[in-house]
């Protein structure tokens, strides 16, 4: 017999069905082994030893685990291909031992790619353990020391993570902007013309220069010079121009996109794209690599042909380029394993997402949509002055990768055969009041976005830093948008005060890439978490000393206390959320459960 050991049963069924009876496949169901809840587990005086611990509530999996290797002739550990997958196979082998073990990997849960995978067995890459282990190690350091800190000196039951500080900084200093900004306000005029055919144009110029029209009254002049002016068409511009299809999708942007077009949290997206993964029928779905497979290309472009004709399919395949130089875990795009699925058996979410990866796939394979671009400029004279109005259209000539991907254009605005020098008849001035925008809070997309950017987030990361941040209640998410908590902007405050480097952008962006050389062998783990330690192990001792109690902010709803008659009201942010109670606290000790005005129903 031949033991497969992988993470989850589904993952588990999906392999059983396509390996004949020679196997027997077991689910460690995640980790094995951790560090200890109650204690450190990292030895700071002994090259950072971690005390990895078996996982108490896996022994029932632990136990089977063993008996099964035992009878086993051959022993395949074949958890996901990356940093985390590789940890897995690690401690595994360590319970079962040596001899017989070998460690495979698969993108996609093919009976293709898991046969070459079992006829290519390799060893546990020991680069990418570390790099995992460096990670939790760096995270223990942090998060179990700062706790205590955040419960003397700003409140009792924080926490606080490495890298959920610095997103939950970014929400925080947004905020303050948000605060900070000054509307100005500001007029657009629209005129809308005829001859033949009607059309609008909108003001740019007065005499070659733009108008600043950042008031009603100047905006006024204006409006009653155009009605009197004579129209005239100065000029027509055509021009095609032409919209490259997007990259295939990596977990960055699959959930942006799940975001934005079905309003899913990374969580959520992630989830499902796990039960897809695991059931065989797309790629790895944590990646940033943008790299497609010699077998997938030929798919695509035969598919495209077949389907769309010649026209839909490029002289040669597309190549997209990663711009992460993560080489070692070189993944591919999250993409479907059969092009030929089009998902039509699956069921809601999944159905839903699995539509969306395999038209990114499929687009990012296509010709270039063709469009019709024009621009009619318009003149306006009124005595001296002379006005220049503009209005553009596009329309599509052929659509190409929009087959499949038609995606949120900007709409089509058809502008009417016109000629240049033709007279035109004014129909209406139309003066609008506009105001400036502050910078929009962050969603989840628009976070990942940042995130990836400055390089702090992972694949693997997003979805838990999100979601952390939610529970500690340290940000909360209203309507999709992310607005800091009062004990949120107190914490964040008091890290970046007094551990500036330790939460910095760049500073945790540099780590990540420290834990991306790691991974690829070319630095130590135990130099890197040093580096880190020292200064970091300082500046706590001497926090925990000097720092001063800080005061959280409390917000009051303006009415008093029903107990002590003396305090009022003020919402606090607990570790369960927000609540009511007494601005007298501790002295008085009054409490009420919080209700959102704007949820509430009437009764
Ligand atoms: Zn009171």
């Amino acid at each position: 017999m031949k033991l497969i050991i992988v993470e989850s049963p589904t993952k588990a069924k999906t392999l059983a069905r396509f390996l004949g009876d020679g196997y027997v496949i077991e689910a460690t169901m995640g980790h094995i082994k951790d560090l200890p809840k109650s204690k450190l587990g990292v030895d700071v005086e002994n090259n950072f030893l971690p005390d990895f611990e078996l996982v108490e509530k896996r022994s029932k999996e632990i136990a089977v685990l063993k008996r099964q290797a035992q009878k086993a002739k051959e022993i395949f550990i074949a958890s996901d291909p990356d940093r985390e997958g590789e940890a897995i196979a690690f401690h595994v082998k360590e319970i079962i031992g040596d001899g017989k073990t070998k460690r495979i990997v698969f993108h996609e849960i093919t009976k293709e790619a898991v046969e070459t995978a079992i006829a290519n067995p390799r060893d546990i890459d020991k680069a990418l353990v570390d790099a995992q282990i460096a990670r939790r190690v760096l995270d223990r350091l942090v998060g179990y020391n700062l706790s205590p800190l955040l419960w003397r000196k700003v409140r009792r039951g924080l926490s606080a993570g490495r890298v959920q500080t610095v997103a939950v900084r970014l929400i925080v200093e947004r905020e303050r902007e948000i605060q900070k900004f000054k509307s100005i306000e500001y007029w657009e005029i629209i005129v809308d013309l005829k001859n033949k055919h009607s059309f609008s144009a909108q003001l740019l110029k007065l005499n070659g220069k733009t108008p600043i029209l950042d008031q009603k009254e100047k905006t006024d002049v204006v409006v009653k010079e155009l009605k009197e002016a004579d129209y005239k068409i100065s000029k027509v511009t055509k021009k095609e121009t032409v919209k490259t299809p997007p990259p295939p999708f990596t977990t960055s942007t699959m959930t942006q996109n799940t975001t934005h077009l079905f309003g899913w949290s990374a969580k959520r997206t992630m989830m499902v794209a796990q039960r897809l993964y695991e059931e065989g029928l797309i790629t790895y779905h944590r990646t940033d690599s943008v790299h497609l497979s010699e077998t997938a290309l030929g798919q695509a472009r035969s598919y495209i042909e077949k389907t769309f004709g010649k026209a839909y399919l490029p002289d040669t395949p597309r190549f997209y380029k990663t711009k992460s130089k993560n080489a070692q875990e070189a993944h591919e795009a999250i993409r479907p394993t059969q092009i030929n699925n089009l998902g039509g058996e699956l069921i809601s979410e999944q159905k839903k997402l699995y539509q969306l990866i395999w038209n990114r796939f499929l687009a990012c394979q296509m010709t270039q949509a063709v469009f019709d671009s024009t621009a009619i400029d318009v003149v306006a004279e009124y005595r001296k002055n002379l006005y220049l109005l503009r209005a553009s259209g596009q329309i599509i000539k052929f659509d190409g990768y929009k087959k499949v991907l038609p995606g949120s254009s900007n709409g089509e605005i058809t502008l009417p055969p016109v000629e240049e020098n033709e007279n035109l008849t004014l129909v209406k001035v139309n003066p609008s009041q506009k105001f400036t925008l502050p910078p929009p809070k962050f969603n989840e997309a628009s976070l990942i976005k940042t995130l990836e950017k400055l390089g702090i987030g992972r694949p693997s990361t997003y979805a838990p830093i999100i979601t952390t941040i939610q529970i500690r209640s340290y940000v909360e998410k209203d309507e999709g948008k992310f607005t800091p908590t009062t004990v949120g902007n107190a914490v964040t405050d008091f890290l970046v005060k007094y551990f500036p480097d330790t939460f910095e952008y760049s500073f945790t962006a540099d780590m990540e890439a420290d834990l991306d050389l790691v991974a690829e062998n070319k630095k130590d783990w135990t130099k890197i978490v040093k580096q880190f330690w020292t200064p970091f192990d300082k500046i706590l001792k001497d926090v925990t000393k000097n720092a001063k109690r800080v005061k959280i902010e409390v917000e009051k709803i303006g009415k008093k206390c029903p107990e002590c008659k003396e305090g009022e009201l003020v919402i606090r942010v607990g570790r369960f959320g927000k609540f009511i109670s007494c601005s007298r606290f501790p002295e008085c000790k009054f409490t009420d459960k919080y209700q959102d005005r704007i949820n509430v129903k009437c009764p």
